[in-house]
């Protein structure tokens, strides 16, 4: 840190993303991120963009839009599009949070939440999980701030059902709740229908999970006409050209690609199953996860050891120190292949130990 830094800064704790080591060929199930490749039209789109790139992006970025839109149903008014979902998120706190607005979300969440209420030095209030580690519903209702709930939750990979999201937007009508999508493909409800009826609803989903493009970094925001210009504003103040052509061309691939995309969700659908059907045969304790990873925990080794053992093993997942949540590890889906593996490298562990 140098002397410069403002006052206010030195104090933030960053983010840490997962690692992403390159000394070693891991099989990886630690970030969440997609085992198959892009669809081929994401592919060919970026392939093309390349030749484009002397020129500046559309800042509009027109074409996807309304690509996006007419997907889910939206007008191009209710969305935007930006450079991941973490950036959307980050907008949504500079626009709604603030010194008398704090920011709200459960205590076990998106470790960025925090993160980015402490960037822009605002208050903000973590609402314990309830002990089965859902979400509290009650304590959002009435929230005296600006609510951020990923749905499905991470890294528990629980779900709350539309209504309950429901409950939570009709009972702060003047206050904005954010609800990240970031999973919601493998099994979770989209609130995006809701965006019509509440003008202080914001969906949040990426394109870096189900269409397998956390590389090129694309994230939407759906939310009421008024809501997507405050987040222009801020675009338009920090960095107009967001999302970069190869990228929004890549989008547009795989937009179009929806069968791809489809069936990709249900693999990871069905290799989760697996891996759930499997761990259990081992005795491990699972959430009832509707994201592209499990949550899962067992009472023969403690989670920090079997993460540090299966790293050996060439096999990475998320272990979170946190108290509550630091006898589990967060496994990502992957193709059936990895998940084979990871689950022989499991039997071998607790083989190991006995
Ligand atoms: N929300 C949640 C809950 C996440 O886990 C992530 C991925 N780390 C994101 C948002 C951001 O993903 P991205 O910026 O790749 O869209």
């Amino acid at each position: 840190m140098s002397k410069f830094l403002t006052q206010k800064l030195q104090g933030l704790t960053p983010y840490v993303p997962g690692e992403q080591p390159k000394e070693r060929e891991y099989v990886k199930l630690n970030t969440n991120e997609s085992p198959f490749p892009p669809s081929d039209l994401a592919v060919e789109g970026a392939s093309e963009y390349a030749k484009k790139l002397y020129l500046y992006p559309d800042p509009d970025l027109k074409e996807l839009t309304n690509a996006v839109a007419d997907y889910y149903g939206v007008g191009a008014e209710n969305v935007i599009l930006t450079n991941g979902s973490d950036e959307v998120l980050n907008f949504a706190f500079s626009a709604y949070c603030d010194k008398d607005t704090p920011a709200i979300f459960p205590n076990i969440t998106y470790g960025f939440y925090k993160v980015f209420a402490e960037l822009y030095g605002v208050p903000y209030t973590e609402i314990p999980l309830k002990s089965d580690f859902t979400v509290a519903l009650n304590d959002y209702i009435n929230a005296k701030g600006t609510v951020f709930i990923a749905n499905p939750n991470a890294p528990t990979g629980i779900n709350l059902t539309i209504d309950e999201i429901e409950k939570i937007v009709s009972s702060n009508k003047e206050r904005v709740v954010v609800i990240d999508e970031a999973y919601v493909d493998f099994g979770g409800q989209s609130a995006i229908k809701l965006i019509d009826k509440y003008d202080n609803l914001l969906v949040t989903q990426t394109f870096s999970k189900s269409r397998s493009m956390a590389g090129a970094r694309l994230g939407m925001g759906f939310g009421s006409k008024g809501l997507i210009e405050d987040l222009h504003r801020i675009r338009y103040s920090t960095n107009p050209y967001n999302v970069n052509s190869m990228t929004a061309a890549a989008g547009l691939g795989a937009i179009k690609d929806d069968k791809y995309f489809r069936d990709n969700c249900s693999k990871i659908i069905k290799n989760r199953e697996y891996t759930e059907t499997e761990l259990e045969k081992l005795g491990f304790t699972l959430t009832d996860s509707k994201a592209n990873f499990v949550f899962a925990k067992s009472d023969k080794i403690d989670g920090k050891t079997l993460y540090l053992k299966l790293k050996e093993k060439g096999v990475l997942v998320r272990h979170f120190d946190k108290v509550e949540i630091k006898d589990y590890n967060r496994i990502t889906v992957g193709s059936i292949e990895q998940m084979q593996y990871f689950i022989s490298m499991v039997k071998e562990i607790l083989k190991e130990i006995k």
